[in-house]
């Protein structure tokens, strides 16, 4: 039985203030829930604040990034042990926008799924196909190399500690959520990847996350399929009513 996991992805929102307040927010609305990891990862400058509010609730800390060396000459970017320092749980790696924006390639990707492993942090590895992408029907041969890459030299030892994200990037931000039944094909395409490169056990055991517009009333219909074990969260996750909401939806499923 894999428990379901909702992460909130701040993205580059809040000043310290308005993120202390969502924090206390959150920790207020969601503090006797168990059945369900909850991570919250609000940019660098706020880890540490945000972090003194939510620590020893059952909200975990992540990180939007994490480099593979320890420490050295990479202006801009952020360490494992930076982080670990900061009590951070979790780093969301290979997100569409690093990907996007940011030159993020797939070898950097496995880099620093890598560095967080062997750190002791849950990578949440971001995987998914662009319009264009879908359009040419390009959608599993794009999946099946994120997730062959991104994994690629972990062993099945470890590999159980990562989750990995679908998130097809013409639903990020725009408003537009695959339906249930386009997610549950590419999960259920995810797992079957799993089965390939390690084996059954192991690809019923990772946690596959959709994200992707995800919002309070399409939750619970996310979660009725079978291979969504939980969402990344963008928008719906800076408002402490919206997040709150998905979180408590994750529990149900129907039928
Ligand atoms: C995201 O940032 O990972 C995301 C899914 O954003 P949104 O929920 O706003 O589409």
């Amino acid at each position: 039985m894999r428990k379901p996991i909702i992460a909130g992805n701040w993205k580059m929102h809040k000043t310290i203030g308005e993120a202390l307040e969502l924090a206390n927010g959150l920790k207020r609305e969601l503090c006797d829930i168990e059945v369900v990891d909850i991570v919250v990862c609000p940019g660098f400058t706020l880890l540490e604040e945000v972090g003194e509010v939510i620590l020893e609730s059952n909200i975990k800390l992540g990180a939007q990034n994490a480099h593979w060396e320890i420490q050295g000459a990479f202006t801009g970017e952020v360490s494992v042990q930076q982080l670990k320092d900061l009590e951070v749980k979790y780093a969301i790696i290979g997100h569409s926008e690093r990907r996007q924006f940011f030159g993020e390639t797939n070898e950097a990707v496995n880099k620093r799924v890598k560095a967080v492993l062997k750190a002791g942090l849950i990578p949440i590895m971001c995987v998914g196909e662009n319009l264009a992408e879908r359009e040419s029907n390009k959608i599993f041969k794009v999946i099946e190399e994120h997730v062959r890459c991104g994994l690629k030299e972990i062993e099945k030892e470890e590999v159980y500690k990562v989750v990995i994200a679908y998130e097809p990037v013409w639903a990020i931000g725009t408003g537009k959520t695959a339906t249930p039944q386009q997610a549950q094909e590419v999960h259920n395409f995810i797992r079957s990847q799993l089965s390939k490169l390690y084996d059954d056990n192991t690809a019923q055991t990772v946690r596959i996350q959709y994200g992707g517009s995800v919002k309070p009333d399409n939750i619970v219909d996310l979660m009725s399929e079978k291979d969504i074990d939980g969402a990344l969260v963008g928008g719906a996750s800076l408002d402490v009513k919206s997040f709150a909401a998905i979180v408590k939806g994750s529990i149900f499923k129907k039928g």
